[in-house]
């Protein structure tokens, strides 16, 4: 704690994997004879530099740029960049750690690290956006590569952000280096199911858990937190499963349409229009708009947060267990307080934790370098289906070893378990470095 000073949420990243991880360690000495707990929580490489931009009247604005190169054990440092007021460096660490198991337990060749600014992309120009990520990669590009380090997306970095980005990489370095950031537009490199993909696999995750209790997403009704990028393509999938979600979020309040949110009302006010939720209720006058109280209180049997970390508490895990909520899956990254997470499990509430359900999006990333590297572009029938093996493989990782372990049904042990000893065994593999 001493080391990383005010890092609150790296603190709460690190506690909860190494509180799971002892009887990993118990079964193989040669990981603590080999310091590998101390070597994983120590990123390889952080930068932090001044992003100075212009806005449209002519005033300087100063951000923060961050990136942090967690482990590159498995494969180059793989992770998203967040744009938000919120973002610190124990932002940026909390994820890059969380990455790297995330990122093991794909299967795929990929390590982790994450980065981003406190820049608000909200309220601002194309331009503005243009000029702030223009001036963010003419630092970024001498740190990253397709063979060192490649940025994706994460909250306020879509295909516009990314579209600026990889514009100024290319001009910068003169090299169309299509596999130096995933998350493109498919006009330009980028993957059928991308966009879709950690929203999708979400709910495939969840699907198997709830398949593992010999019950499906049929007639359920469902709770997804956010109307961003995971959030739009979980209740898309969710009502292709034959789910109903009747909430949806975003940082004004939340809808609750009883009949179930009409998806494609909400991508133009969320994807065209880029307004608040609030219009939602201005087209669906049956559906309630809540600024006062938690989407969480909202009844059903599955919830699904998929807007930002400690968006659900002990409060709220205790008005879901009530109200009959069988299973949370975990779209964002750490979304559940430590509490929120104890009273679920108290409750029997199945959790499945976001390094493990959310990690359909960097999966997809990977599959996305991969036809990057041979000039393919695959179809969007064959990279879902690529993705969902993979969410089910993910799924059926954490399942076994839980029961490997002792611990059947308890997805936080088997997903930090099995992501850190792939992690300890490619790192005992490279010897001290
Ligand atoms: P977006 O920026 O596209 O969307 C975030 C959404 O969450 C917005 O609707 C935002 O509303 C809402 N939100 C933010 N803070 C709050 C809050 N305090 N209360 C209610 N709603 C809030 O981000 P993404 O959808 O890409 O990411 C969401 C989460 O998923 C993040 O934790 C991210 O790290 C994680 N994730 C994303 C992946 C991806 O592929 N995109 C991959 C894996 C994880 P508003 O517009 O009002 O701020």
């Amino acid at each position: 704690l001493s080391r990383n000073p005010g890092e609150t949420e790296f603190h709460q990243a690190v506690r909860e994997v190494l509180e799971s991880i002892g009887p990993a360690i118990d079964k193989h000495p040669e990981y603590a004879q080999a310091r590998i707990v101390e070597r994983i929580c120590e990123p390889e490489r952080q930068v932090i530099f001044r992003v100075p931009w212009e806005d449209d009247s002519g005033d300087i604005h100063i951000n923060r740029g961050f990136r942090v190169e967690f482990n590159s054990a498995l494969g180059p440092f793989k992770g998203g960049l967040r744009f938000h007021p919120s973002v610190l460096l124990g932002t940026v660490k909390f994820l890059g750690f969380e990455q790297v198991f995330k990122n093991a337990l794909t299967g795929l060749p990929i390590g982790g690290g994450k980065g981003g600014s406190d820049f608000d992309p909200r309220g601002r120009s194309d331009r503005e956006v243009m000029r702030f990520c223009q001036s963010f990669m003419l630092e970024l590009y001498r740190h990253i590569g397709e063979y060192t380090d490649v940025p994706a997306g994460d909250m306020g970095v879509g295909s516009r952000e990314l579209g600026y980005l990889f514009g100024q990489y290319k001009r910068i370095t003169n090299r169309y280096e299509s596999g130096v950031l995933t998350g493109k537009d498919l006009a330009y490199g980028g993957a059928q199911v991308r966009k879709e993909a950690t929203g999708y696999g979400c709910t495939y995750f969840v699907d198997q858990v709830l398949k593992a209790r010999g019950d499906s997403f049929e007639g359920k009704d469902v709770v997804v937190s956010g109307s961003g990028n995971v959030a739009l393509y979980t209740i898309e999938k969710v009502h292709q499963l034959g789910g109903r979600v009747v909430a949806a979020s975003d940082s004004s309040g939340f809808v609750h349409d009883p009949k179930g949110i009409d998806l494609e009302l909400l991508k133009d006010i969320k994807e065209n229009r880029r307004e608040r939720i609030t219009s939602y209720t201005d087209a669906v006058p049956h559906a309630e708009l809540v600024t006062d109280r938690s989407i969480w209180q909202v009844p059903c049997q599955v919830a699904l947060p998929s807007a930002t970390q400690n968006e659900l508490d002990a409060d709220d895990a205790a008005a879901l267990a009530r109200n009959g909520c069988l299973v949370v899956g975990e779209g964002a990254n750490m979304p559940t307080t430590p509490d929120g997470v104890r009273v679920l499990r108290e409750a029997g509430v199945l959790f499945a934790p976001g390094k493990a359900a959310n990690a359909g999006g960097v999966a997809t990333s990977a599959l996305e370098m991969q036809q990057n590297a041979s000039r393919d572009s695959w179809s969007f029938r064959y990279s879902e289906n690529r993705l969902r093996e993979i969410m089910i493989d993910v799924h059926d990782r954490c399942h076994a070893t839980a029961e490997e372990y002792g611990r059947p049904g308890d997805y936080v042990a088997g997903a930090n378990i099995a992501g850190y000893s792939r992690v300890a065994e490619a790192m005992l593999a490279l010897g001290l470095v």
